[in-house]
């Protein structure tokens, strides 16, 4: 099977975060085809190893793709659409996990390299906990030495034959915001007999968007006081989201929504309680892997564009906190649209090129 029948395959057949048992199923017996020793790792993920033939197998390379889709209803009119109603690879995971089988279709059939190569078919990126935290919760490479682990996501902003690469903070922590005031409500005529949950919780959302800066997002996007003309509720609530870059600047956040929380319960004389879900860290590429992955591209004949800093996350943050770990973007079309839409649909013919990218950086280090 070629790498886009494998990406085929899987957008036919999408599954949710932690539930990729057919996707697990049909990696294992694609790499097992390939005669690839292979295992499943963080649940509903698949832990590819191949062991080079110049020896020196304590030094490892990882490369990683996710492998999840999204609870979207495909609007794609293609001969591949899913087949899984209401779920759909919206997000490119299935052009990501196609490249990783390529390459290690092709560097297993070579194996002309020194150290062990590993490929991560990764659960869960769109999900909190993050997939990425349950597989180095196992510890897989314990007992060898990391060189680098290596991801790529497609991009629509790049063009087919680009990457995107940013040196060092790339990607943005994200933590969930829920907010919760309660007081006595009542007839809201009667101002001096109630507690005033409702202009409590305005005054928690200016306070709590008054903390952006150029460091930290952070926006509230859902409000609920359901009262009525007349009725001041007990209970409000508030969602929101916060992304930072810095994990100094994520704790002072943290500390400043749990100040005003405690200001505004005393003013109003109502309860607030803030709670914080705390999501993925910063994705932080190594310097020296950015800048010897855009040797390699150039050598490859393929174009880099470098790029700034952005408030998405992603769990490969996880990798970039142990590792010496690169996370660069991958040109698919402006016309592929916008992920996480009915009608993503990336170019293809970006696959050969973000398996050239990944097959000569792995080579590169491993042959170091
Ligand atoms: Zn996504
Ligand atoms: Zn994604």
């Amino acid at each position: 099977m070629d790498s886009r029948e494998f990406r085929r395959h899987l957008h036919r057949h999408p599954e949710l975060s932690f539930e990729e048992h057919q996707t697990q199923r049909f990696i294992l017996a694609s790499l097992e085809a390939e005669g690839i020793e292979a295992r499943k790792i963080a649940g509903t993920g698949v832990l590819a190893k191949i062991e080079g033939r110049r020896g020196g197998h304590r030094r490892a390379v990882v490369l990683r793709a996710d492998i999840d889709a999204l609870p979207i209803r495909e609007l794609n009119e293609v001969e591949y659409r899913s087949e899984n109603e209401g779920v759909m690879h919206a997000c490119g995971h299935d052009m990501h996990a196609a490249m990783l089988f390529g390459v290690l279709r092709e560097l297993n059939r070579e194996r002309d390299f020194e150290g062990t190569l590993f490929g991560i078919f990764q659960p869960g990126e769109e999900l909190n906990p993050g997939g990425a935290s349950l597989v180095l919760e196992e510890n897989p490479f314990d007992g060898y030495s990391v060189a680098a682990v290596i991801g790529q996501h497609v991009d629509a902003r790049l063009e087919v034959g680009q990457v995107g690469i940013c040196p060092g903070v790339f990607m943005a922590s994200n933590d969930e915001l829920r907010i919760y005031v309660s007081g006595r409500g009542g007839h809201a005529a009667r101002r001096t007999e109630v507690d005033d949950t409702v202009t409590a919780m305005a005054d928690m959302v200016v306070r709590t968007t008054r903390l952006n800066s150029p460091d930290g997002v952070v926006s509230i996007g859902k409000v609920v006081a359901d009262g009525a003309t007349n009725v001041i509720p007990d209970n409000v609530y508030a969602e929101g989201t916060m992304r930072t870059f810095d994990a100094g600047e994520r704790e002072r956040i943290h500390s400043l929504l749990r100040s005003n929380a405690r200001e505004v319960a005393e003013s109003y004389g109502v309860e607030v309680r803030v709670d914080i879900s705390r999501g993925y860290p910063t994705v932080i590429n190594d310097v020296m892997l950015s800048y010897e992955a855009m040797i390699v591209a150039a050598d490859e004949g393929i174009e880099v564009s470098e790029m700034s800093r952005q408030t998405t996350a992603e769990d490969f943050g996880y990798y970039t906190e142990r590792y010496p770990s690169l996370f660069y973007r991958l040109g698919v079309g402006r016309d592929a649209g916008g992920s996480h839409t009915a009608l993503f649909l990336p170019d293809e013919t970006a696959i050969t090129v973000g398996e050239r990218m990944m097959r000569r950086m792995a080579l590169h280090i491993l042959n170091k």
